[in-house]
């Protein structure tokens, strides 16, 4: 059985929309996408039966209300009912041990949900001098390297310490939760990856896997794969449940 993956989206223009590349990664890797609206009412909970693992795609600015800031004069466009069912997603999915992936925007809403903060604008507040992490180059092509933690889940996913990313943020992590080990960093310090200790399988990444993935990136490619298999034994566990 093939898991079944949620994927948050965004809206423009009154459309509900989503980049190809989620969606395309994830059946790349063996799941099956549907995509989960905002802005109506969802039960979460019921939702979240339905499917095997949660993808938190990137977009506009997590509001800081949410990490108790005022908007700094450099964030970004924020949606505030976006963030709403994505915070609850979030938790209602942890109380389904199912797998989260959480990418950009994703892994910042993850830091703040479980009570983690942020640098609203990186040009603006973070401390050191940072490199370039919003790239003059296409999607998929790599622009920054990450050093990731030796005996990480990261670690043990890429097989490598340093690797290439590309880099669609204007803003980081700052304040990361106990709940979650740093796994990645920039090279001036930019938190790039974290994951969630003593869970199943809840990693977020400050890149855009999804694009160099189906651009046939390696790295890119393993991170989908080992989401999916986290997913695939969750359809496992389920099964049993159902057999018992
Ligand atoms: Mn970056």
């Amino acid at each position: 059985m093939k898991p079944i993956i949620g994927i948050t989206m965004t809206t423009n223009n009154g459309q509900y929309c989503i980049n190809e590349a989620y969606v395309k990664s994830i059946i790349q890797a063996g799941g099956i996408p549907v995509n989960i609206p905002f802005g109506v009412e969802i039960d979460a909970d019921q939702l979240l039966d339905g499917v095997d693992g949660l993808l938190l795609t990137g977009g506009v600015d997590v509001h800081p209300h949410f990490f108790d800031e005022e908007p700094h004069l450099k964030i970004g466009h924020i949606m505030l009912e976006r963030d709403e069912i994505e915070l609850v997603l979030t938790e209602a999915a942890l109380k389904k041990n199912l797998p989260i992936f959480g990418i950009c925007r994703g892994i910042q809403l993850l830091n703040v949900a479980l009570g983690g903060t942020l640098y609203q604008d990186i040009n603006a507040q973070y401390e050191n001098e940072a490199i370039l992490h919003q790239q003059n180059a296409r999607r998929r092509e790599a622009s920054h390297f990450i050093e990731i933690t030796k005996g990480s889940l990261l670690h043990e996913i890429v097989g490598k310490e340093k690797v290439a990313v590309n880099s669609f943020h204007h803003q980081a992590l700052k304040k990361v939760p106990d709940v979650f080990e740093v796994t990645a960093k920039a090279s001036d310090g930019i938190i790039e990856a974290i994951e969630m200790k003593d869970y199943p399988y809840c990693v977020g990444v400050q890149w855009h896997p999804e694009e160099m993935a189906i651009a046939d990136d390696e790295h890119s490619k393993n991170l989908f794969k080992s989401f999916i298999d986290a997913c695939k034994n969750q359809v496992e566990v389920e099964a049993k449940v159902i057999r018992t």
